[in-house]
């Protein structure tokens, strides 16, 4: 970014004191491009700095000099200052009525940072009978009384002290992109000012001649719109294109995205930033976000003690040692520890484990990482944890084994400079814990935005408040809708609004921040010559007014030009697909042998024939999840071994309907004590609470259920949970019905167990002809098609505990009906029960046979693939992209 700077060569110049960082940075690289173009090599490096840095080296300077340099107090750093309001906050009374106790001390130090901005004496606090400004009134007083026993001062006090000992600079001095300024500095301007020390810059820059308003149909087409735009001005030669998103923050990758489109076109990938975009996104991220801190922190966390999560993610990053040359080691490890379901984990739990999984360097690392573990003790200054932290990344081989990249490297000093923030605590902080230390780090990790420096581009993306004072050849101001531009009032929390109004705190005042918004508009119409306004005209279902300062200027709105559109990447990557020989692979080899996927297999079949070959016979099968719930799996099996613990007992409807209540509940609660014993391991706090719940819930269920078996006509059970072979197309597989009932009067129900509520007798009938969504109770059926009366599915929901079914008009009980009667069937659904069996004899003998010869075809039934975990491994999505590209093409043929 350039900027023109109306600075001489006088070694007398001013120095230039910026509103930010990035303004200062801007000004000297414009300073510099100014020296080249008017053809000098060498030239004197301007004093361009941000007031506060400017302030503080003031202060420094000025006790250096001082006669007696002890009586001047020393800066608190911005993590000195941090961990002092977090311990008042923290030990103060009113911390019991606080939700975020380290949240509310942020606010205080914000608070604390208005109150002498806007001159605003603690003790004007006294006079409001406010729980927040009895706590920040007490707070700030604490803060006073804390910085003096340490002989320290604030930031947020150097105006103050620059005022109270008349302090004039030595140089002249000048601001830069200060759009108002509070009144404490507003003081110490009109001092200099007088003592002939401030100049004002030369503010050549003139109104906008060029200036246009847009209005997108929505945000999405606001961005895409002005990054093209944004190119077809670079294109053009403009050398400065700024663009101004009010929300970039938020929208960064977003914004990322966009100008990587607009710029290079389907070179956007995974972990790859296309080269050559000349766009700068201006908008700093947390340090702790970056992926080399993130681990550095989980190194750390695995100290004391971390979550499964921590642990699996330890497994899966590259920077620490072996997380490249063992990554595939570790994926495993990574698998099999989800399969564990252990909640806590730490570095000794994890060097056993690399141990069984075959991870050496793992194990290797994790060893020394706890021989440096055991030299640890108690609690220690922050600058014992600072060296002891730095001890453990050096054991556990972060940053890793790979050469880092430039921006790798840039965060690897960057977090180097935060571990000296810590060591610098020792005087404020006292001793502390292990996961003290911690936190602190972390925190200080999280509320450091870091931006690693980047070639300068063409087309800075910045947020408002950030481009105060630069200068651009043409600019884009976006989002400036009625709700955003006035902003809408923003008091302060703590302070008391009329203390806030009086002292004349822009945000706390309607006519504050229209004053704000009018003075941004009109830097805007300055600040360029080409400018453009826009506003996207809907949020969701949310119509969007323009703003009405901007409608003021009375310039008609027009629509984003119709620039040519841009294919989406992955129409980009398919059009540069390599011109292959198609070779259509959809065959696996035949089945030699007896499938192992019981009736999963037809079913599988019928949903996606390339699903069924991929998940059965090459177990391409989902990482197992890791919750801290009670699992569906676990849950069902709880149940189902409950209700055959309970009916291997009773054996038939007689002895039920005979049964004692308080028997049969005692029956029920031993049972689910003692599977869910099994399936939970309650062997933490949090599981033995967890085990009792879901004890309660399968108890329930289950006396709700008997109720309904009461009603039944009476039966009894052959088995339950019995396995017994079926061959069927040449497959034989092995079956395992929930339970089979004896009726009455000859004859057998099926009944299959469910969880969810969704299931139906509908799912049994073909969605497209010859399949059918859920096969596995008419395999059954079929299994046992001389003596079947009834299928029926008993669901054990919450809300819902109840039998859904189907018979050949037998009387059975409550939520069995009679095929076809009762039940809502389409035209060509087989027109009675005995077609029923022979259609699914048919349909699923088909389906069989498929799977036996190796269809693998990619031919999902309607949804299967929102629910399926094989979509990169099928490219299903390669195909729809296919085929709407040829549809496309085809469509331009006709034409
Ligand atoms: S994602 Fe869809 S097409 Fe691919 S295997 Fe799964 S169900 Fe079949």
């Amino acid at each position: 970014m350039q900027l023109t700077l109306p600075l001489s060569q006088d070694t007398r110049e001013p120095v230039v004191l910026t509103a930010s960082r990035r303004l200062a940075h801007a000004m000297r690289l414009s300073y510099a491009a100014n020296a080249q173009a008017r053809g000098l090599s060498v030239w004197r490096t301007p004093q361009i700095l941000p007031w506060s840095t400017w302030l503080k080296r003031e202060y420094l300077e000025a006790r250096a000099l001082a006669r007696d340099g002890a009586s001047v107090k020393r800066v608190l750093s911005g993590a000195q200052s941090r961990a002092l309001w977090d311990d008042i906050v923290a030990e103060s009374r009113f911390a019991r009525e606080l939700l975020n106790p380290s949240n509310a001390a942020r606010l205080a130090a914000r608070s604390w940072r208005r109150l002498h901005e806007y001159l605003i004496p603690i003790e004007a606090l006294e006079s409001f009978d406010t729980p927040e400004a009895r706590a920040l009134e007490s707070w700030c007083r604490d803060f006073v009384a804390r910085c003096r026993a340490l002989r320290a001062i604030d930031e947020a006090e150097l105006t103050t002290w620059a005022h109270e000992q008349a302090f004039v600079p030595a140089n002249e001095v000048a601001c830069a992109g200060f759009d108002s300024m509070p009144p404490s500095m507003r003081r110490l301007i009109d001092r200099w000012r007088v003592a002939g020390r401030y100049v004002e810059l030369d503010a050549n820059a003139k109104s906008a001649s060029d200036v246009s308003v847009i209005g997108a149909e929505d945000a999405a087409a606001e961005l895409t719109a002005l990054a093209a735009w944004a190119r077809e001005q670079v294109a053009a030669g403009v050398e400065r294109v700024g663009v101004i998103l009010g929300d970039l923050q938020q929208r960064r990758d977003e914004a990322v995205r966009a100008f990587e489109d607009a710029f290079a076109p389907g070179e956007r990938s995974v972990g790859r930033t296309p080269t050559g975009i000349p766009v700068v996104i201006a908008a700093a991220s947390p340090l702790a976000s970056y992926p080399l801190v993130d681990a550095a922190l989980l190194v750390l966390r695995l100290a004391s003690t971390a979550s499964h999560e921590d642990a699996g993610r330890l497994l899966r990053t590259p920077f620490v040692a072996g997380g490249t040359s063992e990554r595939s080691l570790r994926a495993l490890a990574d698998l099999r520890l989800r399969e564990e379901q252990r909640e806590r984990w730490d570095w000794f739990e994890l060097e056993r484990w690399a141990s069984m999984t075959g991870c050496d360097v793992l194990q290797r690392t994790a060893r020394k990482v706890n021989e440096v573990l055991r030299t640890f003790s108690g609690t220690a200054l922050a600058s014992e944890w600072a060296e002891r932290f730095q001890a453990l990344w050096l054991a556990s081989g972060w940053p890793g084994e790979r050469t880092l990249n430039s921006l790798e490297h840039q965060t690897l000093e960057k977090v180097r400079s935060v571990l000296a923030e810590l060591g610098s605590l020792d005087g404020v902080a006292g001793r502390m814990s292990l996961p003290r230390a911690l936190a602190r780090l972390r925190d200080i990790c999280a509320e450091t935005p870091f931006e690693p420096e980047s070639v300068s581009g063409a087309v800075t993306v910045i947020d408002a408040a950030t481009s105060a004072g630069m200068q651009f050849d043409a600019l884009w101001v976006a989002g400036l809708d009625a709700d955003r531009l006035p902003a809408p009032i923003n008091p302060d929390t703590l302070i008391p609004i009329e203390l806030q109004r009086r002292a004349g705190i822009p945000e706390s005042t309607a006519e504050g921040v229209l004053d704000q918004a009018a003075a941004q508009l009109q830097r805007w119409l300055r600040s360029t010559k080409r400018l453009v306004l826009s506003w996207p005209k809907r949020a969701g279902d949310a119509v969007l007014q323009l703003s009405p300062l901007v409608a003021r200027l009375g310039i008609e709105p027009r629509s984003p030009q119709a620039r040519h559109a841009h294919a989406s990447l992955s129409e980009h990557l398919f059009a540069a697909r390599p011109q292959l020989e198609e070779v259509q692979d959809d065959q696996a080899p035949p089945l030699a042998r007896a499938a192992s996927g019981g009736a999963r297999t037809i079913e599988l079949q019928s949903r996606c024939a390339f699903r069924a070959q991929a998940e059965l016979r090459l177990h391409a099968r989902p990482l197992p999840r890791v919750g801290l719930g009670v699992e569906p799996l676990d849950r069902g099996a709880i149940l189902h071994r409950v209700l055959e613990d309970v009916w291997g007992r009773l054996q038939t409807h007689a002895r039920l309907v005979d049964a004692d209540d308080e028997a049969l509940e005692r029956l029920v609660r031993e049972s689910a004590e003692r599977n869910a014993a099994r399936a939970l391991r309650p062997d933490t706090r949090h599981r033995v609470r967890l085990a009792a719940l879901e004890i309660e819930s399968v108890v329930r269920q289950v006396l709700r259920l008997l109720e309904v078996e009461r009603a039944r006509v009476p039966f009894s059970i052959r088995f339950a949970e019995a396995a017994e072979t079926f061959s069927l197309g040449g497959l034989t597989i092995t079956l395992r019905p929930d339970r089979i009932d004896e009726l009455s009067d000859g004859g057998a129900l099926l009944i299959d167990y469910k969880l969810g509520d969704s299931h139906r007798p509908r799912d049994w009938i073909d969605v497209v002809p010859g399949r059918p969504r859920r096969p596995q109770l008419p395999l059954y059926g079929l299994a046992h098609a001389e003596r079947l009366r009834a299928l029926a599915y008993v669901v054990l929901a919450p809300g819902a505990v109840e039998y859904r079914g189907w018979s050949d008009g037998t009387e059975i009980g409550a939520g069995i009906s009679p095929y076809p009667y009762g039940v809502r069937t389409d035209l060509g659904d087989p027109a009675d029960w005995t077609a029923l069996l022979h259609h699914w004899r048919f349909t699923l003998t088909k389906l069989a046979e498929r799977y036996v010869a190796g269809d693998a075809r990619v031919d999902p039934l309607p949804q299967e693939c929102s629910l399926c975990h094989l979509s990169t491994f099928c490219r299903i999505h390669e195909l729809s992209t296919a085929r709407n590209v040829r549809a496309r093409e085809a469509g331009v043929n006709d034409e």
